[in-house]
């Protein structure tokens, strides 16, 4: 009785574990079930150059399950069916004819020019190089920044066949050959050959009767890209981030490297109102940063400098408070500069974030520079009082700051100069 009822759950949990094995679509591409065509599109770039066979980091496996996932999640048609009703449902739709599988390569190529693997003596196109200018508090916290960027594109219309319907003929002038022989007559019997590229295909060796409406048959369009930058914490001004194959595409060739170069945005004061003003209103905007150390200015008062007994507490690029602050009677000479251990920017060595431990510092050094400011308005009375006071403390215990300068002796005018 009770083993017979147990026996259909038992069956459930073996049909639901075989299930599982197929990894689900959106895990592969790392995404959430809500993402958009852009976030597709970035993903299979991204994961499929990752797991290119032809790469080191290499993954043929993988490979292969990311184009499967790209290429169903990217059909409106079969993106419904797989979210309804899983692999299952792809399987019925595939076997009545619904789905034709593409080859892998293909759609490797259809994104990144030159024929999905590399060949011996297939060109490659043009690196490129942009700029890419973030806050210094994205290179102390690190984040990736989104960008986007207008290049030239394999067209998606005709998949890069220029061909609108698809056919592409071999040219009958030269017969796929891309250039034509003309022989000359220069004297009776004497022939000169001249070669030259044939002017009904322009030396492509195939003509296209009806071209493709979106790029007029040029095979590619230019376009924005979206794509994220990776900003390490630490990374140096002017690092080149680099991404592989993610120059201008084309059929006719491998896309070269795109080198973005990091550069910092010049600070500025937010003064607007907008969230986004008010969370970079802080101090980050007069951090200064030489190499793995910063520099700030400290203001103080002549008070403070003076008598000490003053706490400033100061907001850091992240956020985080790094207190400064004197004693009662501990006095800051003008210019003075104070290293603060560990709160400069983190240690970063070639594309890693340095490690902790107690042999290297994981960050650099703050350098507060103080700055004191002097009164130069004061209330009459006030003024009055310094002075008496002055007066009554110079006679008593005044001491001669030329004494001790090594520099020759003027006149006695000086004689008792300051405290
Ligand atoms: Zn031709
Ligand atoms: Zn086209």
């Amino acid at each position: 009785m009770l083993l017979s009822s147990l026996f259909p759950l038992l069956l459930t949990l073996l049909t639901l574990a075989l299930a599982a094995t197929q990894q689900d679509f959106y895990k592969i591409l790392q995404l959430e079930k809500s993402c958009n065509d852009r976030d597709l599109k970035r993903a299979y770039r991204t994961l499929s150059k990752k797991y290119h066979p032809d790469k080191s980091s290499g993954d043929e496996q993988k490979f292969l399950e990311v184009a499967e996932a790209y290429e169903t999640l990217s059909d409106p048609t079969t993106r419904k069916i797989y979210d309804q009703y899983g692999h299952d449902g792809l399987a019925n739709h595939k076997r009545t004819g619904g789905q034709q599988q593409h080859n892998p390569f293909d759609l490797f190529s259809q994104f990144f020019g030159g024929g999905g693997r590399q060949q011996q003596g297939v060109r490659r196109g043009h690196d490129m190089e942009v700029k890419l200018s973030v806050p210094l508090r994205d290179f102390y916290t690190g984040r990736e920044v989104p960008f986007s960027l207008e290049k030239q594109q394999i067209c998606d219309t005709c998949s890069g066949s220029g061909s609108a319907d698809g056919h592409v003929e071999t040219c009958s002038r030269c017969n796929g050959r891309g250039i034509v022989i003309q022989k000359h007559m220069l004297a009776p019997g004497m022939f000169q050959q001249i070669q030259s590229h044939c002017d009904v295909c322009g030396g492509q060796g195939k003509t296209i009767k009806r071209p493709c409406k979106t790029c007029n048959g040029s095979k590619v369009v230019r376009k924005p890209i979206d794509l994220v930058a990776d900003i390490e914490p630490g990374m140096p001004r002017g690092h080149r981030v680099i991404f592989e194959n993610e120059a201008d595409e084309h059929p006719d060739y491998v896309a070269g490297n795109l080198n973005v170069v990091i550069d910092e945005l010049q600070p500025k004061i937010e003064t607007g109102d907008s969230d986004e003003a008010r969370k970079h209103r802080n101090d980050g905007a007069f951090f200064r940063r030489k190499g793995p150390d910063l520099y700030w200015k400290e203001v103080l008062s002549l008070r403070e400098a003076w008598m000490g007994g003053w706490t400033r507490n100061l907001t850091h690029l992240d956020g985080h408070i790094v207190p400064l602050s004197r004693q009662r009677s501990e006095v800051v000479q003008p210019g003075h500069i104070e290293a603060v251990q560990g709160e400069g920017m983190p240690i970063w060595h070639d594309g890693h974030v340095h490690e902790h431990d107690e042999h290297h510092a994981s960050h650099g050094k703050l350098y507060v520079e103080y700055v004191v400011v002097l009164p130069d308005q004061m209330e009459a009375g006030m003024e009055k009082d310094f002075w008496a006071l002055w007066e009554k403390w110079r006679k008593k215990i005044g001491v001669d700051l030329l004494k001790d300068s090594g520099r020759p002796e003027v006149a006695a005018q000086h004689a008792k100069d300051e405290l």
